[in-house]
């Protein structure tokens, strides 16, 4: 069986924050130093008294980018 590792990004967002509106500002320059990608990759979840974003579609063991997230990018080089 696999083993899920969890992975997310550094940043945090204080829990007064409206956790949508935090995961849009966060990732609205650049994309996640974890896993490459952006909102829409991502999950927040509270956790040790802030808001972290949990990668959806986390990196394989080797660190490739999740098939997913490559796709993506390559669209939005497109558009
Ligand atoms: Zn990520």
């Amino acid at each position: 069986m696999l083993e899920r590792v969890l992975r997310m990004n550094i940043n945090k967002g204080n829990l007064d924050e409206n956790p949508t509106e935090w995961l849009e500002h966060l990732f609205e320059d650049e994309y996640c130093a974890e896993c490459g990608g952006d909102t829409t990759h991502h999950t927040p979840i509270p956790f040790m008294g802030n808001w972290f974003a949990r990668c959806d579609y986390p990196p394989d063991e080797d660190g490739n980018l999740h098939p997913l997230i490559v796709q993506y990018r390559k669209l939005k080089k497109e558009e």
